[in-house]
């Protein structure tokens, strides 16, 4: 590789020229691909996570409902059996003015 700033003999994959101390093309091409890299990496990570998070999210407000649903019939039924047992009184009660 030759350096492009003072035309002297560089080794490869030395980011800055021995002689002249300017970058070499090795240390831009790992600055271009580098950091792009990086990001690509970052925003993959804060996707699963988001997505792993959605998931979570997903399966608690599915929990929430089922719980929900669960308490309204328990609570439904608390209801039906206590409007038997005021009916199953209120007929006592009648018989008993018979
Ligand atoms: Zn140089």
């Amino acid at each position: 590789m030759i350096c492009r700033n003072c035309n002297q003999e560089v080794p490869e994959g030395v980011r800055f020229c021995p002689g002249c101390g300017s970058r070499t093309d090795a240390a831009q091409n790992s600055e271009n691909t580098g950091p792009a890299h990086e990001t690509v990496l970052l925003l993959t990570r804060q996707l699963q996570e988001a997505s792993e998070r959605n998931a979570a999210l997903e399966q608690q407000l599915i929990r929430q409902k089922e719980e929900a649903d669960r308490k309204l019939k328990q609570a439904s039924t608390g209801w039906f059996i206590a409007f038997l047992i005021a009916c199953g009184s209120m007929f006592l009660f009648i018989l008993t003015l018979l």
